[in-house]
């Protein structure tokens, strides 16, 4: 036993660094319920914490509404879809994506993480350039890792140094511009239309994130890209089933050929076991639903905006958010943890955001607003932070 502590004792030191600089993570068990609320370590919850921003995922009704699925709910795709993985309701979904999305073609991947981590190694290589916003998310920046190209980042949403750094790439190579539409943890939105006239300008291929922008944005939920009337101009439009669909499953959107190249190209499709049938049902059902409900988009942008401003009216820094995840930035580690462990103790779930999710000094806590809200829930919980934040002298 003691030699098997000692061979780890490395891990452990890192364990107890993390701990000292307030970076621990720890998995609580922790069950999402009905309007917005969760169970977690025996107590009720204010689930401010979410992805889940239409509510799909916390009704937990999908798969259950739906009798006539019976029979198509297939536990395992058995394979890769090169292998035998490829279900009839892939096809058929992807033929329903391309045409919501206005492209030609849609190809899915079983996540957004996938979808990221195998389009980017597909699309360049060690002769070639990608440009990235600094925020953008940890699968962009490990696709770029795992395809060797040369990764330039550019201060968030900063043009000026886009543009410059454009200007030097080398004649060529392959240019790769890539943004989060909705940035995950400022809530901020991609300047599309100029990144559209930048890379047009340069010559390089436009792959934007739609991962908590879809089903949010746009007259049906296509999106920031369709929302702006870019989705003829921007190349490569990525979204998942993991947030506003509350399932699990990314796709790509694009030209046939883009599409079919990756079939050929991407490892996360050829090489990974395609995402189960019965998720993919689950997930289709809430897309349709998605669509129809159009309240379910409408109340989440009025909620979320009148909770970050009622926040702010409070005194709170919520970054230059402008959508439904709304940061209270605090800065340091332990004064973000103890701020989430103070919510709750009155019954509010949020996370403390560190280092290396978020640049070093700007810890914050990370609401997510949900269509399911209720407002008297969300008033009550902008009393409790209030209140929290005057004791901690935050505000
Ligand atoms: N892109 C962005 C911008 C994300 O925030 C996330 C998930 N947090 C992903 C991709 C990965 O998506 P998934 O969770 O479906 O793997």
């Amino acid at each position: 036993m003691q030699e098997t502590n000692a061979k780890w004792s490395w891990m452990q030191e890192e364990l107890d660094r993390l701990e000292r600089d307030h970076l621990t993570r720890k998995l609580v068990p922790a069950i999402l319920q009905p309007q917005g609320w969760m169970e977690r370590g025996g107590r009720r919850l204010l689930n401010l914490a979410s992805n889940d921003y239409l509510g799909f995922a916390s009704e937990g009704s999908s798969i259950g509404m739906h009798a006539e699925f019976g029979e198509n709910m297939r536990s395992g795709a058995g394979a890769s879809r090169l292998i035998v993985g490829n279900d009839p309701i892939y096809e058929q979904f992807e033929q329903e994506l391309a045409a919501f999305k206005g492209t030609e073609s849609a190809l899915i991947f079983s996540s957004g993480y996938m979808a990221n981590a195998g389009v980017i190694p597909a699309l360049v290589g060690r002769h070639d350039m990608v440009y990235s916003d600094r925020l953008n998310h940890a699968s962009i920046v490990d696709g770029i890792l795992l395809s060797r190209a040369k990764h330039v980042r550019f201060r968030h949403r900063d043009l000026d140094q886009l543009e410059h750094q454009l200007l030097k790439a080398p004649k060529g190579c392959r240019k790769l511009l890539i943004t989060d539409a909705l940035f995950s943890m400022d809530g901020t939105m991609a300047p599309l239309q100029e990144l559209v006239f930048l890379k047009d300008k340069y010559g390089a291929i436009l792959m934007v994130d739609e991962a908590h922008s879809g089903g949010i944005y746009g007259e049906a939920g296509q999106g920031l890209v369709h929302a702006m009337h870019l989705q003829d101009q921007v190349e490569i439009q990525m979204g998942t089933f993991s947030k506003a669909y509350g399932g699990y499953g990314a796709y790509i959107a694009g030209d046939a050929v883009l599409t079919t190249y990756l079939v050929n190209r991407a490892r996360t499709l050829i090489y990974n076991t395609a995402l189960p049938p019965m998720v993919l049902h689950a997930v289709r059902t809430n897309w349709i639903r998605a669509q129809q409900e159009s309240w379910r988009r409408e109340q989440l942008v009025h909620r979320a905006h009148k909770f970050r401003t009622d926040l702010q009216a409070a005194g709170f820094h919520t970054g230059d958010s402008e959508s439904h995840i709304i940061p209270l930035i605090i800065g340091d580690n332990a004064r973000a943890v103890a701020f989430s462990q103070a919510l709750q103790d009155v019954g509010i779930a949020s996370v403390a955001i560190r280092p290396p999710t978020v640049p070093e000094g700007s810890a914050r806590l990370r609401f997510t607003v949900m269509a399911a809200h209720r407002e008297k829930d969300l008033c009550w919980a902008v009393e409790q932070i209030t209140a929290a934040g005057k004791q901690m002298e935050l505000i």
